[in-house]
């Protein structure tokens, strides 16, 4: 009244009336001082209007702001990281600073093993009591909060008659318990509690808030599980693949070398080095060093596909002449094939000195052309090369007219054990390491190697090398 008697002027303001009974009171006031013809105040005129209503709508809109933003900032924080514990971290730290009273909060989720809704995290409360079996009194909440996936509010957890265990919760001071299920895509993942200390209940605006809170962090907590999930598998798929490499290098191995001790003698007693044999005897000897020779092949080729696997496989490089190269091989090939069958080669004259890995070079080429003849009854193979002078590449295609192969199977080929035709019924040999190995080998000098083929019409094998391998660190 002083100050408007003083400064002469028109005053609004607000109150708020504290309620002695039911709500608090918002009033706006408009304040003017009447005066006499001399300027001395005869009385001051108030004009109140409760705007109560406006008053808490504004709030309202003020906590909805608040909580948007806060809602906005828990997904980012949730979302940066995949790390269960790190996500579960952020998110208590958020919710209990958005609370302006003291609260606890507890995450307990389901454990596909043990079937039990487990401690997983909390916030204000002794955690190691927290996981002791004291706690078991709340279990009842929890898991009616998890299986009913309804939210659960006592409002007075100490009188309640729901309560198993009064006691305990008057002891740590809790008033009230909400729980809330997270459920992300209809799963649900477990529960978040909350509990009040300072003798006060959750408001219904603070429960909804909580309820959508709680499905993003489902959704955090579901993404970082799966994530974790997908780690474990990655390190149990690794272990596998080492195991079943070293189980297959050992065992190609310890094949081989009574493999070799068969073969030894066997050729010993074709070569009469232990007497003299019949005709029909040296037939059926040769027929046994070819198979062993098949089947040292076979193992000797698991053995470098497990190497390639292992990483141990290495480059050894050196100069040649290419044609000379070629003309060899040529020269293994000259055995007879079937009468409509033919081999051809394209060597041409002007081939230039090659640096590569003069063996796995031979090793590629071999497996190509044994794959065409063992898929082609009849027509021809052709071993054409030639030297791409402007890349400084050398292709090699090995086409064949045979039975081709499925679109379908052809980006599948080159993994290894992998036959277009696996059965056990299959009309042709070989374990489906050829072209596993032909591949890998092609990486290892540098180069690609491609595939086309059309059904019933013939395949053909493209690989491309450098002319000179560059050798890289480590090879
Ligand atoms: P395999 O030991 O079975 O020959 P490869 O890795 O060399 O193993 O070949 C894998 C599969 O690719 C073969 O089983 C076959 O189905 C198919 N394939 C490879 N080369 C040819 C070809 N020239 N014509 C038809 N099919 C082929």
């Amino acid at each position: 009244v002083d100050s408007l008697v003083r400064g002469g002027i028109d005053r609004d303001y607000e109150v708020t009336l504290p309620a002695e009974q039911g709500e608090a009171v918002t009033l706006s006031v408009s304040a003017s001082v009447m005066r006499g013809p001399s300027k001395e105040p005869l009385a001051i005129v108030c004009v109140a209007r409760d705007v109560t209503e406006r008053k808490l709508a504004e709030q309202e809109i003020q906590r909805h702001r608040e909580r948007e933003a806060a809602l906005h900032e828990i997904n980012l924080a949730t979302t940066s990281t995949l790390e269960l514990h790190t996500v579960l971290d952020m998110l208590l730290q958020k919710i209990e600073h958005l609370f302006p009273y003291s609260i606890a909060i507890t995450v307990r989720l389901f454990h596909g093993v043990t079937k039990q809704l487990e401690p997983i995290a909390s916030r204000n409360l002794d955690d190691e009591k927290w996981k002791s079996e004291e706690w078991e009194a709340v279990r009842a909440f929890t898991s009616q909060v998890f299986h009913t996936q309804k939210m659960l509010l006592i409002a007075d957890i100490q009188s309640d008659p729901r309560t198993s265990n009064p006691p305990f919760f008057r002891r740590h001071g809790l008033v009230s318990y909400l729980g809330v299920p997270l459920i992300a895509k209809s799963e649900t993942l477990g529960v978040l509690s909350f509990y009040t200390k300072q003798g006060r209940s959750f408001s219904n605006e603070e429960m909804d808030f909580l309820s959508t809170l709680a499905s993003q962090a489902a959704m955090a907590i579901q993404n970082s599980q799966l994530y974790e999930q997908t780690k474990r598998q990655a390190v149990e798929l690794e272990r596998a693949n080492r195991v079943k490499d070293e189980f297959l290098s050992v065992m190609s191995h310890e094949l081989r070398t009574p493999l070799n001790l068969v073969m030894g003698y066997t050729e010993m007693i074709k070569d009469r080095m232990l007497g003299e044999i019949n005709p029909e005897q040296d037939r059926i000897l040769g027929k046994l060093l070819g198979r062993a020779r098949d089947l040292l092949f076979m193992i000797s080729g698991i053995l470098e596909a497990t190497n390639i696997g292992s990483k141990t496989a290495t480059v050894k490089s050196t100069e040649f002449d290419l044609s000379d190269f070629l003309n060899e091989l040529k020269l293994a090939y000259e055995l007879p094939l079937g009468n409509d069958l033919t081999l051809d080669w394209e060597i041409p004259s002007d081939l230039p000195v090659m640096k590569t890995d003069r063996e796995k070079l031979r090793h590629i080429l071999q497996n190509l052309i044994n794959n065409a003849l063992k898929f082609t009854n009849d027509g021809q193979i052709l071993v054409a090369t030639r030297y791409l002078a402007a890349i400084k590449m050398v292709e090699f295609k090995v086409s064949d007219t045979g039975i081709g192969i499925p679109n379908e199977a052809l980006p599948f080929i080159f993994e290894m054990f992998h036959q277009v035709d696996s059965s056990e019924t299959r009309n042709y040999g070989g374990v489906g390491l050829g072209l596993y190995i032909a591949k890998k080998f092609t990486e290892l000098l540098g180069g690609k190697v491609e595939a086309e083929s059309q059904i019933g019409r013939g395949s053909t094998f493209t690989v491309a090398l450098p002319l000179i391998h560059v050798e890289e660190r480590g090879t």
